[in-house]
């Protein structure tokens, strides 16, 4: 089976006593989903409040037991060095020295206002992995190049990129989210059979780039306005094994309805000849 992923990428909001009170409401809530197979759930928040986020994971896990083993808190990004002369940013060895498990890379605000580009993404990837965490890689095409029927070309340059110089071992061990640009906090989703469509192209993608079905493991999820009115249906799709979510993982009240939608979804791996 497939692992489902619901991950919660707070961007740039909530201070330290807002980020404690939402990760408390949010595990608080898991921890009453006794019985349900449950979705790995990965909380992001801003880096002043990941060491407060691992601490409040921590002793939850202490006070909940087993029920909050599928929990984790990841990054919104990093840095792709181990240390050095970088002002401003976070090595990732710093991210597990405070027991995060993912990051999230490649996010298209990043690409959009950081400068992000397709060899960043490769080198963090590559980073990630080294450093054992898991690397949430972002895809997703503009409104302009969809509109000009450049979707498919554009998904398959950038997952081709991210995973260059890493061998099968290492791909088996990412995550690629979907994300199209223009469905990003615009309340305009994309249908859930057009992102079951590319998800599948991804994995196809990877697939036929290793020349194996190395993908048929790799979580492959969808992002980009997914509410809990919309995550049933995005995950009845063959090939959609969760969401990254930004503005409704900001309310416990609307991100537990999307976890328990992604509850007991884990999608049996693809059978390739
Ligand atoms: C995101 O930030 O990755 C995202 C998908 O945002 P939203 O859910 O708000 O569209």
């Amino acid at each position: 089976m497939r692992k489902t992923i619901i991950a919660g990428n707070w961007k740039m909001h909530k201070n330290q006593a807002e980020s404690k009170a939402l990760i408390t409401a949010v595990l608080e809530g898991v921890s009453q989903m006794k019985g349900e197979t449950l979705p790995d759930i990965v909380l992001c928040p801003v880096f002043l409040s990941l060491p407060l986020a691992a601490e409040t994971l921590k002793s939850l896990k202490e006070k909940h037991g087993e029920v909050l083993n599928t929990c984790y808190v990841g990054a919104q990004n990093m840095d792709y060095h181990e240390s050095g002369a970088f002002t401003g940013e976070i090595a990732p060895g710093m991210l597990t020295d405070i027991g995060l498990t993912h990051v999230i890379i490649g996010h298209s605000e990043r690409r959009q206002y950081f400068a992000e580009t397709n060899a960043s993404v490769n080198l963090k990837t590559r980073a990630a992995l080294a450093n054992k965490l898991v690397p949430i890689v972002c895809v997703g095409e503009t409104l302009d190049e969809r509109e000009a029927g450049l979707t498919d070309q554009v998904i398959r340059r950038q997952v081709a990129s991210a995973l260059e110089e890493l061998d099968k071992d290492q791909v088996a061990k990412i995550v690629v989210a979907y994300e199209p640009v223009w469905a990003i906090g615009t309340g305009k989703n994309c249908e859930s059979t057009e992102a079951n469509r590319v998800c599948k192209m991804i994995r196809e993608t990877i697939n036929e780039l290793y020349a194996t079905n190395v993908a048929d493991a790799i979580p492959v999820l969808y992002g980009g306005s997914v509410k809990p009115s919309t995550i049933v249906e995005q995950m009845e799709q063959s090939d959609i094994d969760g969401a990254l979510v930004g503005g409704a993982s900001l309310k416990a009240e609307d991100f537990l309805p999307i976890i328990k939608g992604g509850a007991g979804r884990s999608k049996l791996m693809g059978t390739r000849a």
